[in-house]
């Protein structure tokens, strides 16, 4: 008898712990999916749980970019936001003139060298992102790109279709962080996007490049994505 009696309690224990546990974790899911909803796109939404990790969001005004250019700036038509497939995945290079320690810095640099060399009127890219789960926000979706032309896939216009998404990579190649970086953006773009999931691509599935390194090319193919 006594040894029935211990056997009960340690199942009652259980099943309460489970209990707890379950109740702990969608009070914190539905706390953070309501303040980011609430908050809406690129409105002061770091820091933001993925998997149980963090990455942090950091606002375009917190970058210490130029302004942008309107006069080299085209609008996207009504049909092209609407009709946004998903993300192109650039690669920066780690090293070269364009290479600094700190990725603010070099998001500076990035964004000097599209204006000031290539005539862009901003910089290429929608969004950055690092080896240490940061996100940056740059060119305002409600323009196109310039960050893909598709010359393997019908002329050599600008990719109206998808926004640019630029890994800031370093010696460590891919980490977790950037896992968790890339998540998020994907969050991100489904809910600017009404809940649409975006479609991956690698740069060289609209052009004529080496961008983005093999790895990332594995990466966009992990994720069923287009490279
Ligand atoms: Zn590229």
């Amino acid at each position: 008898m006594v040894a029935v009696g211990v056997a009960v309690g340690v199942v009652v224990a259980v099943a309460v712990g489970v209990v707890v546990a379950v109740a702990v974790g969608v009070g914190v899911a539905v706390a953070v999916t309501t303040t980011y909803r609430a908050k809406g796109l690129g409105s002061g939404l770091a820091p933001f749980l993925v998997g149980g990790h963090m990455t942090t969001f950091h606002r375009r005004s917190t970058l210490g970019l130029a302004a942008p250019n309107p006069a080299k700036l085209a609008a996207r038509t009504a049909e092209e936001l609407h009709d946004s497939l998903g993300l192109t995945i650039h690669h920066t290079g780690f090293g070269g003139t364009l290479y600094k320690p700190d990725p603010i810095a070099r998001l500076r640099g990035i964004q000097a060298y599209h204006m000031e060399t290539l005539g862009y009127g901003d910089i290429a890219y929608e969004l950055a992102f690092d080896a240490d789960a940061n996100v940056y926000e740059l060119r305002d979706g409600k323009y196109v790109g310039a960050h893909a032309y598709g010359s393997k896939r019908g002329g050599n216009t600008p990719n109206v279709y998808t926004d640019g998404l630029v890994y800031l990579e370093d010696a460590r190649g891919w980490t977790r962080g950037g896992s968790i970086a890339l998540n998020w953006c994907m969050d991100l773009f489904g809910l600017a996007r009404q809940g649409r999931h975006p479609h991956l691509f690698a740069h060289e599935w609209w052009s004529v490049t080496a961008c983005p390194q093999s790895y990332l090319i594995d990466v966009v193919r992990f994720a069923g994505g287009s490279a």
